[in-house]
């Protein structure tokens, strides 16, 4: 029956139905809801004398991620995710490390700021998933933390995040300890 003529059924009935699963944009326009997605990359150097801030979680270790903010590569990953997923510009646009006001910052002011954005255009996250790539120390036991820090400062329950962490099997600058990188993808509805 597919693009042929439907007596009992005329376009016009066929575009209300439509529409009901539309949804109405604030100027009146019938605009489809759809889910975009984002990716975010972050990388940091480790260094003696720095705090290790992983998920906004802190991580007794012997180094810590070197950066103008807490440095924390794991929300900052998930943080361009987000904006990602909206078509904005990256977080060193919106936090530019050059600002003293970011200096030391936690991390946390970053997704709130990403998911004021998601709410600013009536967008809901549908879910997160992240993964960690750090050779020591294990981070295993202080993941449920992280998501549930990550899940409070995006306004999004637990379940909706995923952390997951793996090492880099000795190779490379992760290997060598010299640095941690993260990956994450976002996807929202709006
Ligand atoms: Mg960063």
């Amino acid at each position: 029956m597919l693009g042929s003529v439907c007596s009992h059924h005329s376009w016009r009935d066929q575009r209300e139905d439509a529409h009901k699963s539309l949804g109405r944009s604030e100027r009146g326009e019938y605009s489809a809801r759809m889910i975009h997605v984002g990716i975010g990359y972050d990388v940091h150097a480790l260094v003696a004398g720095r705090k290790l801030i992983l998920g906004g979680v802190e991580i007794p270790h012997t180094k810590g991620l070197d950066g103008h903010s807490d440095a924390d590569v794991l929300m900052h990953a998930i943080c361009d995710a987000v904006l990602g997923a909206l078509g904005e510009a990256d977080i060193g646009h919106f936090f530019p490390n050059t600002d003293p006001r970011w200096k030391d910052a936690t991390s946390i002011v970053f997704l709130q700021e990403a998911a004021r954005q998601v709410g600013q255009r009536q967008g809901k996250i549908v879910n997160v998933d992240a993964t960690l790539i750090a050779q020591q120390p294990k981070v295993y036991p202080h993941i449920a933390e992280m998501k549930k820090r990550i899940a409070a400062a995006l306004g999004v329950g637990e379940k909706q995040i995923g952390v997951k962490a793996t090492t880099n099997e000795r190779m490379g600058f992760i290997g060598r300890e010299e640095g941690m990188a993260a990956m994450a993808v976002a996807s929202i509805e709006f």
